[in-house]
This record gives structure tokens, sequence and C-alpha cells, in this order.
């Protein structure tokens, strides 16, 4: 299978019908939340393509921040070219319809699984 390279715009279409109230295990997740593997709902989950462009070794870890917020804002942009987004892949739920961006935050000696859905408004070049 190969994986789809979405840019802004790609993204924005990705975005599909209108997303329902999340009813599977993800939970909300407006802004960055960590989970386990066993809270990613697998078979509902479809991959719409990827963020992480294979022709770059190392993606910035710049943030975009233009209007104040921060990493965990629930309004920040989702600016496809800055950190994190630039290593997300992208899904979406088949049961709630959300789009859903997912990276892992690699430490000295764990993994972190992060999820954030995605409102289309808030895409960014
Ligand atoms: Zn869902």
């Amino acid at each position: 299978m190969t994986t789809h390279l979405l840019n802004a715009e790609l993204l924005k279409r990705a975005c599909g019908a209108d997303p329902q109230a999340c009813v599977c295990s993800l939970g909300a997740c407006s802004s960055w939340e960590s989970f386990t593997e066993d809270r990613w709902p697998n078979d509902r989950m479809r991959q719409v393509g990827t963020l992480r462009d294979p022709l770059i070794d190392e993606p910035t870890l710049e943030e975009f921040h233009p209007d104040g917020t921060r990493y965990g804002s629930a309004n920040a942009p989702v600016a496809v070219a800055s950190f994190p987004y630039n290593r997300c892949d992208a899904y979406v739920c088949g049961t709630c319809c959300r789009t859903l961006l997912r990276y892992t935050e690699f430490g000295g000696y764990y993994v972190d699984h992060r999820v954030r859905e995605i409102q289309p408004g808030l895409i960014r070049d």
C-alpha cells in the first residue's frame, strides 16, 4: 500500500462529511492527547494519507503559533509543514467521521502516541 502524501488542501478535502459527536474509544481530542494503542479503534480507522514527506530526513521541530497559541491549544493552527503535523498520518474514523492526525513522540525511554482531531478551518500551509 502506498501512503498518499497530503498538503493542506488535500487534508482539508479529506475532512469529509459532517463529523458526529464522538462515540469511539479515543474520546474527545480537540488538542493533542496521549493514547495507548489499545484505545485506537483499528477496525474503524481508515488512513487517508500522511503529512510526512519521505524526501525530508529530519522534519523541522519548529512549531507555528502566530496567534499566541501553544502546542496543546484546542485552537492551535494545523500547520502541515510545522511540528508535530509534519510527522503525522491522517485517518478518518468510520464511525464518527472525524479526521484525526496521529504521530509518535520518541523519548529516551518511552514512546508516546498522540492524536488530535482536526477542524478543517484550522488547517494552514
Ligand atoms: Zn470515531
